[in-house]
């Protein structure tokens, strides 16, 4: 399916003349994978669970079980989720060697799966695909993790430190990721082009970057359904469905 919008061409036009860009993706790209995001109306996981608070999880075992079971519940679709075509569009730029860097918000690990580099992707919120020992960081699989909670009901501490195992995102009320945060800085210095696509922007620091670029002379894009607080520093904003989108540039690129 091909959009019709007439944006498309500017956005082509500004891609073309791009050396170097970033893309900077939200839950918005990942919700054509069948994954809701957080904030669309109605279906948006926001109103359905709220978030457990990083200082809550900390202080009561009761808490941490009780994200475990929510994790195992099979509310969690990020396990089935493929890349969508707008993920391998992104890929595509990538691949190319347009984008830099995909800075993301999600924690879904769709970027890596559509076959971009880990290299390239930087994770903003961590990743919810694997765990990790908030003292040594040990690395666990959910898969082992969701063996024990189903046998023992609860995901035991740590095995080698006996510290506090947590799925390797980042909680509302839990530190930013400092060599993320570095990285995404230094790409977001370094490009002539920033790509917002599905993320409402009202998450900070995250949503700090396109502001970042902007204000130090990139071009700025947002792609998103909904409008946004950034829309109106934008060069181009484009109320549309992201993979119709995205694939629709790739078509004019060529
Ligand atoms: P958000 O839910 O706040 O915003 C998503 C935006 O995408 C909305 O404005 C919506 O209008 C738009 N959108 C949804 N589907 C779209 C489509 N097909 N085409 C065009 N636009 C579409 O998401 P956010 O800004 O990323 O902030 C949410 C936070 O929640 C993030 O920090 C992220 O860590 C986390 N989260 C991640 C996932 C995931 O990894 N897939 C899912 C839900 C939440
Ligand atoms: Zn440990």
């Amino acid at each position: 399916m091909m959009t019709a919008s007439p944006h498309i061409d500017t956005l082509a036009d500004l891609v073309r003349q791009s050396s170097r860009m970033v893309v900077f993706t939200g839950a918005g790209i990942s919700t054509e994978s069948g994954i809701p995001d957080f904030r669309s109306p109605g279906t948006g996981l926001w109103t359905k669970t709220k978030p457990i608070d990083f200082r809550d999880f900390m202080a009561s075992e009761e808490i941490r079980q009780a994200s475990w079971r929510r994790r195992f519940s099979g509310q969690s679709r990020i396990e089935q989720a493929e890349p969508n075509q707008g993920h391998l569009a992104v890929a595509e730029l990538v691949q190319r060697g347009k984008v830099s860097a995909v800075i993301t918000q999600n924690i879904d690990n769709l970027h890596q799966n559509s076959g971009i580099a880990d290299e390239q992707v930087i994770e903003l919120h961590g990743n919810s695909t694997y765990a990790k020992c908030l003292d040594c960081e040990v690395r666990y699989e959910i898969a082992e993790l969701k063996v024990q909670f189903e046998a023992e009901n609860r995901v035991g501490p740590c095995r080698a430190c006996g510290g506090i195992v947590k799925s390797a995102t980042i909680s509302f009320g839990q530190a930013m990721p400092e060599a993320e945060m570095a990285r995404a800085q230094r790409e977001t210095l370094a490009c002539d082009l920033f790509m917002v696509v599905g993320s409402s922007l009202v998450v900070y620091p995250a949503a700090g970057f396109p502001q970042m670029a902007k204000e130090l002379g990139a071009r700025l894009v947002i792609l998103n359904r909904e409008e946004t607080p950034l829309d109106d520093m934008a060069d181009l904003v484009l109320h549309e469905e992201i993979g119709p989108t995205m694939s629709a540039l790739l078509a004019r690129l060529d």
